[in-house]
């Protein structure tokens, strides 16, 4: 596989762009080699600029859902393209788009449609402190919510800490309101309601983290949070960016059985173009503006193209659509465990639905610090083994890898092929 184009317009990027990328993660730093440049997707393949043809388990980092460019989404935003892209006035596909979001995420009774998932986690932190009269907010070592400042905080030492700025420019005094734990660990948790409950104002969690790899709660951690957070006062929050609509029809909160009062959306919720969302109880969201006193606006929120992709995305999905992409998965994981068996590597499987997280390492993966166990040198070989066999996944140990209702079974036959003669060259 030739990378000259690649690598001609990364080289050209440098000087444009800081890192020569538009978000971090796609400089697939932590696999040692320089990012591929992507021209056109169909189904569950992707192609980049040198003609290289992939088995796309990236999908845009979970948004898509049903494949690249499927058919009835790009047909539909044709049709609305030719009207015009954006009045910032309300157009029918918000309210198309809101019934069926409202339909089917259990704590939804009312949504705001915003541009990404950041601006949702954002928004709704600024609702649940408006709402609660308080300050402090708890998450969780590992968990990702976007790059809000109250958000991009890492844990201090000790159980349950007060946070210190994950990135110069966020200020200590935000950082100071942001109280971290690990996740799965109900003790900390207490811990924490005792020293700050008085002052917490909510408690945001990835239901199934995806942002260290796969890790799905464990011990009714979610049932957990939600009789601790209502015995405090405080509001739980699900972030669903990437689990919404992703492992099951009903998201997480649907398939867990623990309803948040509010949620955050993202990813599939767009189809593929920029849409965030956060929803939850009616008497909670009717403080938002013009409703209610607590602001939040957006130029491009609930645009004509963002609406259309997200419903004809949503509305072409069902139960059986989950159960399908679902047996797949189950596919994949047998043949990666069988291959893993076979030539000695590590692996421990963490799966949510079609959210699948590969650990290399024997220790059991409940946490950010168990995540870490992982062999991330074996990673980024293995990475690099997978990519010249055509197989596209997330350049990171700590990333999910996604599935869709458009790929083949032949897909899963090549990717678990291409596992064998990777896991072949593990050295130990
Ligand atoms: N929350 C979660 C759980 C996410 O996975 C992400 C993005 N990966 C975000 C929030 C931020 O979304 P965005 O990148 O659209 O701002």
């Amino acid at each position: 596989m030739g990378y000259e184009k690649s690598q001609e317009l990364f080289n050209e990027a440098v000087d444009l762009l800081p890192g020569g990328v538009n978000s971090p993660v796609r400089a697939f730093n932590s696999v040692n080699i320089d990012p591929i440049y992507m021209e056109e997707g169909k189904g569950s393949k992707i192609y980049d600029v040198d003609g290289n043809e992939y088995i796309d388990y990236v999908l845009s980092w979970g948004p898509l859902i049903l494949g690249h460019a499927d058919d009835q989404v790009v047909g539909q935003l044709k049709e609305v393209l030719e009207k015009g892209t954006s009045f910032g006035a309300n157009v029918e596909y918000e309210n198309k788009l809101a019934k069926l979001v409202i339909d089917r995420v259990p704590s939804i009774e009312m949504v705001r449609m915003v541009n990404s998932g950041t601006e949702a986690t954002m928004s709704a932190l600024r609702l649940a402190r408006g709402y609660t009269g308080r300050d402090k907010i708890l998450k969780f070592e590992g968990n990702y919510h976007g790059h809000g400042d109250s958000l991009l905080i890492k844990a201090g030492s000790g159980v349950a800490t007060l946070g210190l700025p994950d990135s110069p420019g966020v200020p200590a005094s935000i950082a100071q309101n942001t109280i971290t734990v690990p996740y799965n660990d109900q003790e900390s948790v207490k811990y924490a309601f005792e020293e700050y409950g008085k002052d917490i104002a909510a408690v945001i969690v990835e239901p199934v983290s995806g942002n260290m790899g796969v890790v799905p709660p464990v011990n009714e951690f979610l049932s957990f949070l939600r009789d601790i957070t209502e015995d405090n006062g405080s509001l739980l929050i699900f972030d669903e960016v990437m689990t919404g609509f992703r492992v099951g029809y009903n998201c997480a909160q649907g398939h867990f059985g623990v309803t948040p009062d509010l949620t955050c959306l993202g990813k599939v919720i767009g189809g593929g173009l920029p849409v965030g969302a956060y929803g939850g109880k009616r008497e909670i969201m009717e403080r938002i503006a013009p409703a209610g006193d607590i602001y939040q606006a957006g130029t491009l929120s609930g645009n004509p193209l963002a609406m259309a992709a997200g419903y004809e995305t949503l509305n072409q999905l069902s139960d059986q659509s989950y159960e399908e992409i679902n047996k797949k998965a189950d596919r994949l994981i047998e043949g990666y465990k069988k291959a893993a068996e076979e030539y000695g590597v590590p692996l421990q499987v963490n799966r949510a639905g079609s959210m699948i997280g590969f650990f290399f390492t024997n220790e059991e993966v409940i946490n950010f610090e168990t995540a870490k166990s992982s062999d991330l040198e074996w990673f980024a070989e293995y990475y690099r083994l997978m990519a010249e066999q055509g197989i596209f996944l997330p350049p990171s140990q700590f990333e999910g890898m996604f599935l869709s209702t458009a790929h083949t079974d032949e897909d899963i036959e090549k990717t678990v092929h291409a596992a064998e003669q990777a896991f072949k060259q593990y050295k130990g």
